[in-house]
């Protein structure tokens, strides 16, 4: 069912500060049948300028969830999207709107999606980028290519109707793989920095672009559940070798 899989796909906005752009935003998801709002450390909220922005939609702002960080905003979802609408220095995947529409289409049948939305004056930290599979950029005009945020959230939100509308009943009901949550990836990462610093292959006092590098290079791969599990398991193994090493007398 069409509720069913939408209702799978959140939209996360990072630190807003103006009310009416969450009740824009609000607006424009309902317009497009998107009804799950996260909003992470927003400005001023809730606020009778989001209300009157959200021009009917007040059931989503009511039901928004308010997070402290974005980790919690994402517990529970197994493909992250960022926005930007800059190039990084640490440039990770990008995705064309319509290519990142049809992909979360397709995992919505196993998995829940996010679509993270950064400040209005800044976007999105790179620290915040690195919770995020992948990037998608609006192709807007070079020279002035940053959008309002709830126009951005109508535009990738229009796309993700499109691509539902687009997609056939196969489609539709094939299963896509179970791929980890952001919060079992959190524990992968943690356990993947203990085991760089047990085995001396990194010094945390240097963390350089290691750790950035790393990120990017597993959420590009979207690894699945019991791919993490092999990869716990093979940092563990390690980590007892390691230490067998080390007590070993010369
Ligand atoms: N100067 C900021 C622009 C922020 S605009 C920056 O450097 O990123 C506020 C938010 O709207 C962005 O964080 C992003 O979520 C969304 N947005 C604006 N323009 C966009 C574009 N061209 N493509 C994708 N998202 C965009």
């Amino acid at each position: 069912m069409e509720t069913d899989r939408i209702s799978n796909i959140r939209i996360v906005l990072v630190g807003t500060t103006h009310p009416g752009n969450i009740g824009a935003a609000a607006r424009a998801m309902k317009t497009m049948g998107l009804s799950r709002l996260y909003l992470v450390q927003p400005k001023r909220f809730p606020c009778a300028e989001a209300t009157a922005r959200a021009s009917g939609a007040d059931d989503i702002l009511t039901a928004a969830q308010i997070c402290e960080t974005l980790p919690e905003a994402l517990t529970g979802a197994g493909m992250v999207i960022a926005t930007t609408a800059r190039v990084r220095a640490l440039p990770w995947p990008l995705m064309e709107p319509r290519q990142m529409a049809k992909t979360l289409i397709t995992q919505t049948t196993s998995n829940e999606c996010a679509i993270v939305f950064g400040r209005e004056d800044s976007g999105l930290s790179n620290q915040e980028l690195q919770f995020c599979h992948a990037a998608v950029t609006i192709p807007a005009a070079d020279n002035f290519s940053s959008l309002n945020l709830a126009a951005a959230v109508q535009i990738l939100a229009y796309e993700i109707r499109l691509a539902w509308l687009q997609s056939n009943e196969t489609e539709r009901s094939k299963p896509s793989v179970s791929l980890a949550t952001s919060e079992q990836m959190e524990l992968f990462y943690a356990h993947l920095e203990q085991a760089m610093i047990d085995l001396d292959f990194f010094n945390p006092e240097k963390p350089k672009q290691l750790l950035r590098r790393l990120r990017r290079l597993f959420n590009r791969a979207g690894l699945e559940v019991s791919e993490v599990q092999i990869l716990r398991g093979l940092l563990t193994a390690a980590q007892k070798a390691a230490n067998k090493s080390a007590k070993k007398p010369g």
